[in-house]
């Protein structure tokens, strides 16, 4: 791997990506083309989404970096080396359905992933204690798999992809079977992984959780990249900014009511986004009257979940950006 210049602000050498794809496509036995084309690139020490809907080629795109299946094309890099076998000590994984032999208790699947990795026992006993607890398996350690529900199966998958401490996680929709109290665990214990400097790839079509701790998206759809790039730029609408003002008034003021757009009002309060260069008038319009108190304002950010079906519906018309 090729150091790159220092960055005079940190003092840490800035090194190549985690990870890198190129030109990715897989046609699986059968004919069927799961990924047509796909590039990648995810900067290390940040969390990067992969999103799509259901069979847009998230989970083959993974396998082929694993080397879980073999590519048809493409190009596959782990921080800066080729994709292989050498590699897989240095990262952790979280396939989609985690599975484990239901007559191993907690602890000794984590023995079992730990020597894969090549951790002496003493290191493992110890990581092992720390992991269960954060991912909310403390005293678990003894009791079989096969008393474990979906979510604690889980759980206990995260554990085991972080067992060996390794510089890059990937995640295989690591919120699926988790109920909400799991899903910001998990939030965390991935924000938690990125403040360590951990890269963290993560494939997922529950979009409150990319929203909450990925940098960056990489969006697919059906076997191609649709859209990439820092989750607030795609997030951000230019030119429209977000209202919150309180009122117990029925309608809007008259001089603003015209260039206001999506309206929501719940108890006396209103939220609604105007051009941003009327932000001036419609300031003034709240202040001046008696029965309206501006609150906030602010540019207007989509939502990850209207985006997304944007972009997939106007896909589907032929367009292929917005
Ligand atoms: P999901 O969100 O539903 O998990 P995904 O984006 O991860 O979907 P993949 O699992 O990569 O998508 O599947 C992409 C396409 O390839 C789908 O149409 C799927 O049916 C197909 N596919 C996946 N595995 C195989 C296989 N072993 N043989 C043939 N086709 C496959």
């Amino acid at each position: 791997m090729k150091a790159q210049p220092a960055d005079p602000s940190s003092g840490i050498p800035k090194i190549g990506p985690a990870i890198r794809i190129e030109g990715a496509r897989k046609l699986y036995r059968g004919g069927h083309l799961a990924v047509s084309d796909v590039s990648l690139l995810v900067d290390q020490g940040t969390v990067h989404g992969l999103l799509g809907p259901n069979g847009a080629g998230k989970t083959t795109t993974l396998k082929m970096l694993l080397g879980l299946v073999a590519p048809t094309e493409g190009t596959f890099e782990i921080l800066g080396q080729p994709a292989g076998p050498a590699m897989s000590r240095r990262l952790g994984f979280l396939p989609e359905q985690p599975y484990f032999p239901p007559l191993l208790t907690a602890s000794q699947v984590m023995m079992f992933y730990g020597r894969l990795a090549g951790m002496d026992t003493a290191a493992i006993r110890e990581r092992t204690s720390v992991l269960l607890s954060q991912v909310g398996l403390e005293g678990r350690g003894a009791d079989l798999v096969s008393s474990f529900s979906r979510g604690l199966m889980q759980r206990l998958g995260i554990a085991q992809a972080l067992v060996s401490s390794p510089e890059l996680l990937i995640l295989d929709e690591p919120a699926s079977g988790l109920d909400p109290v799991g899903q910001r665990d998990i939030r965390n214990l991935i924000l938690a992984q990125r403040e360590l400097g951990i890269t963290v790839l993560l494939s997922s079509h529950q979009l409150s959780e990319v929203e909450a701790v990925c940098d960056e998206v990489t969006i697919l759809d059906s076997g191609r990249v649709a859209q990439r790039g820092a989750i607030d730029t795609l997030l951000n609408i230019t030119g429209q900014n977000s209202v919150t003002a309180r009122s117990s008034a029925d309608q809007l003021p008259e001089k603003i009511a015209s260039i206001v757009g999506d309206v929501v009002v719940g108890s006396g309060t209103w939220v609604f986004s105007i051009p941003a260069h009327d932000s001036r008038r419609v300031v003034d319009v709240l202040d001046d009257d008696q029965e309206w108190e501006l609150v906030s304002i602010q540019p207007k950010r989509e939502s990850l979940e209207d985006y997304f079906s944007h972009l997939v519906s106007t896909r589907a018309e032929g367009q292929v950006s917005r």
